[in-house]
């Protein structure tokens, strides 16, 4: 039977390409060989936490046509650890094989205009924002939004970085000449009582399963601990899973999409992004979810039927970065405590190198 790239189901035994090679990717990869599939990553570096663990692996630049190529005849599916993929390199592979989540669905979550349009556009709430391509925007925009707001590059941003705080002592030129030149967006600050996220799947045929919503707390603008689930009320726990399902249904996405949120103080949710991958706040369904977000991943993107991604167990999760790796010896002797490590060489200060997850009872 031939069945078009769209819903093709890609069986085990058969090989899925994994563009991005950190440890989104390893964890990935650990899923993918346990479904009996192999494991081909593509992208920059030698010795990459997803190479160390797959079967096949292309040390290339992800614009590197050639390359792209022969990575597209060796692999069944392809999909992202790694969103902000060059639009012509997917494209390519989009040509040559099945690739989930699409190009469009990519090209949204690479750009925060783009997505809190969309999201505006099918009645789901985002900060409100203005588009800044000059100083003269910038002014503008901070007269309509007032003191704070924040200002954020339109692409290529994460952890805080392309971002700057508008407060009453924030000189517009400054905060502009750090855009460098680059797109970006102002956004009205939010007073949030605390920031979630669902991270929610959907199949092939349009089946969608959600994990819980789990509260993230940030610190210096990387996500520190993620507690699951959220301690927040139904309702909203309900309204923000409606949400991520409205938002994957709307956008015809097909893979596993974590949706970032604010609970605001006046108890509304508001999206503030999206990434199109496993995601840090996912982390604790490996340890405390009868499906990991890992295994559900590859389930969505291999076309099979999603997993129950019900959690037998709370969890709290601490992301271990540059030196606390250093407290692995004693993180293994608590009882409640599963650690994992990327097998990165370097401890450099803030880079990811693993994280720790307890396991804690659940409440009914
Ligand atoms: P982001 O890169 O958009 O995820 O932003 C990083 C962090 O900055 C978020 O997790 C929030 O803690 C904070 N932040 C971002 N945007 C806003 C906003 N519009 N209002 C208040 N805080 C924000």
């Amino acid at each position: 039977m031939t069945q078009d790239f769209e819903t093709r189901v890609i069986a085990p035994g058969s090989t899925i390409g994994i563009m991005g090679n950190g440890q989104l990717g390893r964890m990935a990869a650990f899923c993918a060989a346990e479904l009996g599939y192999k494991v081909h990553v593509f992208g920059p570096g030698a010795d990459s936490p997803t190479e160390q663990v797959c079967a096949k692996a292309t040390i290339a630049d992800y614009s590197d046509l050639d390359a792209l190529r022969a990575f597209a005849n060796d692999v069944d599916v392809v999909t992202f650890e790694f969103e902000n993929v060059p639009h012509d390199s997917v494209k390519l592979l989009s040509e040559l094989v099945p690739v989930r989540p699409g190009w469009k669905c990519l090209h949204l979550s690479q750009n925060r205009l783009r997505e809190k349009t969309f999201c505006n556009d099918h009645g789901i709430g985002t900060a409100p924002f203005e588009a800044v391509r000059s100083l003269a925007d910038l002014k503008a925009a901070v007269a309509k939004l007032g003191r704070p707001s924040v200002l954020k590059t339109t692409e290529m941003g994460y952890d805080g970085k392309g971002q700057v705080k508008i407060t009453d002592d924030t000189d517009l030129a400054d905060a502009w000449a750090q855009m460098k030149d680059a797109e970006a967006v102002l956004e009205g600050f939010i007073s949030f009582e605390r920031e979630i996220s669902v991270i929610v799947a959907r199949g092939v045929t349009g089946d969608t399963a959600c994990f819980c919503p789990v509260e993230n707390v940030h610190t210096n603008h990387v996500l520190d601990v993620t507690v699951a689930p959220a301690e927040i009320a139904q309702s909203l726990s309900k309204k923000a899973e409606d949400i991520a399902i409205k938002l994957v249904t709307a956008m015809e996405f097909v893979g596993l999409l974590a949706v970032e949120m604010f609970v605001t103080t006046d108890g509304d949710i508001l999206v503030n992004e999206v990434a199109p991958r496993p995601h840090n706040s996912g982390h604790w369904t490996i340890d405390a979810c009868v499906t990991s977000q890992f295994e559900q991943f590859i389930r969505a993107v291999c076309g099979l039927p999603l997993g129950d991604p019900s959690h037998h167990s709370n969890a709290r999760m601490k992301n271990l970065l540059g030196d606390d790796i250093d407290g692995w010896q004693a993180i293994l002797t608590e009882p409640t405590a599963k650690l994992h490590l990327y097998g990165k060489a370097e401890a450099k200060p803030g880079r990811k190198m693993g994280h720790v997850t307890w396991v804690l009872p659940k409440e009914d």
